[in-house]
This record gives C-alpha cells, structure tokens and sequence, in this order.
C-alpha cells in the first residue's frame, strides 16, 4: 500500500534539503529535486513547466554535442512555422489519427473565432513535407537533411511530468530525404546510435537499442527504432528517443519524387518516390538522468553535463580569522581555480560570507555539483585539496601540484561510477520469462521482462489486459492515477539472446510461434 507521506520523510532533514525519501514517494521525491535543485519551477498551465539555468546549461550541452555530430553527417538546421493547417495536418491519414487526440488548436483571434482553425504542431512531417516536394527536383538535390531545434506541443491526457510527459516540450526533430532505402536505413540507426551517446556517453545512463513493435511504432512510419531506458526506483520503462524510417510513405503522400538517375540514355525517366526519416530527442533526457542517479540529498548530476563540474568551498575560517586571512585564502582559491578552468573544468567559487560552509555543502549537494573541493588553513598548510564526492560521498586529498591532472581525472572516475552503477541495476532488472505464469511477478518485482514474442498487435494487446493490476495495491507511485497499468511492449532489442527456434519455440503469452525476443515494462 502506498507509503503515508509521515513515514516518508526523511529523518532530521534540513528544511533547505530533500525530505521526502526517494524509495517511499517517488513522484513527491521527484517534485522537490527538481525545484529544490533549481532545475524547474512549476508553472499556471497543467503540464508546462519553466527550464531554470540549472537545467537549460544541460540542455545546451545536449545540442552541442549532438548539433555537432549531425552536421558532420550533412545535416543542417532551419526553422518551420510553429502553426499547421488542418488540410496540411491531416494530408497523411495514419499519422493524423495517431496525433488527433493530443492536438492542440488555435481557434480565436481576439474575440473573433478563425474561420479556420489552425493546428499548433506535435510534430512537423507535414508541415515540411510539401515544400520537401517543391524543394526536390532530382536526385542531385538528395539526401536533403533538416533538422529543427524547436518545440512541439502535444495536449497529453496522461499525468503530465515535469521533463518526462509534458504538453509544451523542447526537442530537435530531424527530416531528412534519401534516394535508396539503404541510405535511409544507414542513417537512421547512425542516428540512434547518437541518441545513445547522449544517454550513455553524456548523462551516463544505460540504453537498450530496438525496433518497435507494429503496435507501438510511429504512426504513419515504415519502422520505429528506440532507446530504451528504465527507472530502477519504480521498476518502469521509459521511451529515450526514437528515430524512424518514413519509408515511401509521405513521399507519396505528399508527391515527393526524382527522376530515376538509374533510367538509360533515351529511356523515359520514370519518377520515383523517395525514402524518407523522421528523428526526435527531447528534453524527457534531463527528467530520466534526474530520476537515475538522484538521492536523498538532491540531484546528481554526471560531470560531463553539469553547469559547474567542481564548486570550491572555503573552509576554516571564523569569526576570528584577521581579513588578511581571509583574502589571503581567497587568493589562493583563485589560483586553483584558474589552474582547474585551464584543465577544463568547469569550477564554482562559492566565497559568500553569509553562509556557513555546512549551508554550501548541502545547497552544492542538493543541486548536484559532482564534485566539492574544500580549502582552508590546514589544507594551505599541507598544499593540497580535500575532495568530496557526490555520489559517494567519500573524500580524500589531492596535493596541489597535481591538480590540474587529478580533478579531470576523478571527474571522469565519477561519470564512469555513475555509469555503471546505472548500468548494473538496469541489467540485474531484465529478466528473460518463457513461462507467462512468471511474467507478473517479474514485473511485480520491478523488473522489465523479455519473452519470446510473436508479435503479433492482438497478443499485445492481450498481454497489456493480463498483467494490468485488477486491485489497489499498486505502490509504484510516480502516476497514482494509473496504478492498473499493464505492460506494453518496449523494443525488440537488436541484440537478441538465442534460444528462439523457428516454428518450434511458441510465443510466451500466446499458441503462435515466436518471431523474436521482445522487452516488456510497465511504462513510466
Ligand atoms: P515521437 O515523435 O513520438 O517519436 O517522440 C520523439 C521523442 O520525444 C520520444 O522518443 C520521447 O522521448 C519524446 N517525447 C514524446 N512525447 C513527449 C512529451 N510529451 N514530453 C517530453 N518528451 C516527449
């Protein structure tokens, strides 16, 4: 039963600090990391939030690292209008039913309702798409890859979370256009494998690399491939990012062709249709690295990311301590943290004389800062800094001299612990199930499940019924309003165990044959 939110406090906690305990009230734990950690504010219309400093720094990160990655691929940025016609939205059938239910529409202007209302975008295929036809003449003009850093807004009827699920989200979306499937096909998995990077490489969280289902791919899509990540404390799958072939799709569509460059001298040209790619990540990024690797301090961020990878704290000096001591330490911290930003650390000074070093510890802590270095009159005397961990804790020293080599150092130390413990709790939480008899306990015991699967969409469907929670006992408690929910399907993960015999070994849930090992979760 769900935790009274008495037991969940955090004994003795600082007001400042965290005093919900992350494992009793997750979705409270989560509120009270964002905004006491700076990250978010909350904000007058359900489901939209406002990105502090502290977050957008990650953010910008993100884009730099993968803007970069991209245009070395080819690809360049542009900007579409943010409004779609509802004859432009609805062109392509599939993907408009997908999307209908989440649109939202402008219909006034001023007091005047519009003679036609127009369509904020969840998502811009259509909107690029007929000027992808006029823009596309031949296929000297191909492959033609656009991506926009922008955002969508999508009216989710799910409980929204702050990050993870909401109706205004930043992201980039990429579109691109190609001649062969095969430089679809390339493209698309180069680009989820930078998705990947971003998890992994960036905010040290563990992805695994998939196909989605025909149920669960992009409406209007040839095929959906995914990152999939999961959230040890609630047991839960959560969607990372996703890149898709569009196949031929939207190209006919919206009558997107070049003549056949394939066509003999004197042949007639016949037009052929191109292949197309949709890609997005979006800001649900920050929300799951903060669910992973946050405590009951605060936040934790991964040093790669953080706005300030190392703060310095003043130590030792008091009340008695002569303002020629007290400059004195000051210019010394100074140095070491001209010595650090030469190595490329990214270094706080935290000098404000009107809070102790205990209230900086903790405010550092809570706000996630990597690591802490403390100085003071005995770390002067023995020329070296004490050293503080943030996600362990433990401290130690590091004599002066080294360290412009030792603080980098640690700091990767630091991004490749958080890495793997992640990493370790997420494949401890894979459990590979034949026998469906064992399918709900294994969710039951936060675990996300791998069964031979036929694939097909009824079983699914099936599936989802039978393990949907028919009482409620249910304490996973980042959505109490959907405390029934059953398992969807989360990837086929490209790297497939053995042991599926074709025509021989039979799906998990049903009497049909397997076709591939299939992940499936409850779904954050
Ligand atoms: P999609 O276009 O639906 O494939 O979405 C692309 C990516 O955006 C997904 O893989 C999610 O990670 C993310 N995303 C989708 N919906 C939301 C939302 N409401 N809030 C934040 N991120 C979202």
């Amino acid at each position: 039963t769900k935790a009274p939110k008495k037991e969940s406090k955090i004994e003795g906690a600082a007001l400042i600090g965290i005093d919900i305990d992350k494992e009793l009230d997750f979705p409270g734990w989560y509120q009270q990391v964002l905004t006491k950690g700076d990250m978010l504010d909350y904000y007058d219309v359900s489901g939209c939030y406002i990105l502090k400093p502290w977050s957008y720094s990650i953010w910008e990160t993100i884009q730099k690292w993968f803007d970069s990655k991209i245009k070395a691929m080819g690809v360049e940025n542009c900007y579409f209008p943010m409004f779609v016609s509802s004859k432009v939205l609805e062109r392509e059938k599939d993907h408009i039913e997908g999307f209908a239910p989440e649109v939202a529409w402008v219909t006034k202007a001023g007091k005047n309702d519009l003679e036609d209302p127009i369509a904020i975008r969840p998502t811009s295929e259509t909107v690029m798409y007929p000027y992808y036809a006029k823009w596309i003449r031949s296929h000297r003009d191909l492959p033609l890859r656009l991506n926009q850093w922008n955002s969508v807004v999508r009216w989710e009827f799910k409980h929204p979370q702050p990050f993870l699920r909401t109706r205004e989200f930043l992201w980039q979306e990429g579109h691109t256009a190609h001649l062969t499937p095969d430089s679809a096909n390339e493209e698309v998995l180069q680009i989820l494998e930078y998705y990947a990077g971003v998890y992994e490489e960036l905010l040290a969280v563990p992805v695994m690399r998939g196909r989605k289902t025909e149920k669960e791919k992009f409406a209007g899509g040839l095929f959906t491939t995914t990152v999939e990540g999961y959230i040890p404390t609630t047991g839960r799958g959560i969607q990372g990012a996703t890149s898709h072939c569009l196949g031929q799709n939207f190209s006919k569509m919206f009558g997107i062709t070049v003549e056949d460059p394939s066509a003999r001298e004197g042949e007639k040209k016949e037009p052929v249709f191109v292949w197309q790619n949709s890609w997005g990540l979006s800001t649900r990024v920050i929300g799951v690295m903060t669910m992973i690797h946050g405590d009951n301090k605060g936040l934790v961020l991964p040093p790669r990311v953080a706005q300030y990878n190392v703060v310095i704290v003043p130590v030792g000096i008091n009340v008695k301590s002569t303002e020629g001591e007290r400059q004195q330490l000051y210019k010394a911290i100074e140095k070491i943290a001209t010595t650090l930003e030469k190595a490329g650390v990214r270094v706080k000074v935290d000098n404000r004389d009107t809070y102790s070093p205990g209230w900086k510890f903790n405010n550092w802590e809570l706000k996630g800062v990597p690591l802490r270095l403390e100085y003071g009159p005995g770390e002067a005397k023995g020329n070296f800094v004490t050293t503080a961990r943030r996600d362990t804790g433990v401290k130690d020293k590091i004599p002066i001299p080294e360290i412009a080599e030792k603080v980098p150092a640690l700091l990767e130390t630091i991004q490749k612990d958080l890495y793997t413990k992640a990493d370790k709790a997420f494949k401890s939480h894979i459990k590979k199930v034949t026998d469906w008899n064992e399918f709900v306990p294994a969710l039951n015991d936060k675990n996300v499940v791998l069964i031979p699967h036929c694939l097909t969409e009824e079983c699914e469907d099936e599936i989802k019924e039978r393990s949907a929670r028919k009482d409620d006992t249910d304490n996973t408690p980042e959505d109490a309003r959907a405390p029934s929910m059953g398992a969807k399907s989360l990837c086929i993960p490209f790297d497939q165990p053995e042991g599926i015999v074709e025509g021989k070994t039979k799906c998990a849930n049903c009497d049909r044959y397997a076709d591939s090992w299939c992940l499936f979760g409850r779904k954050t």
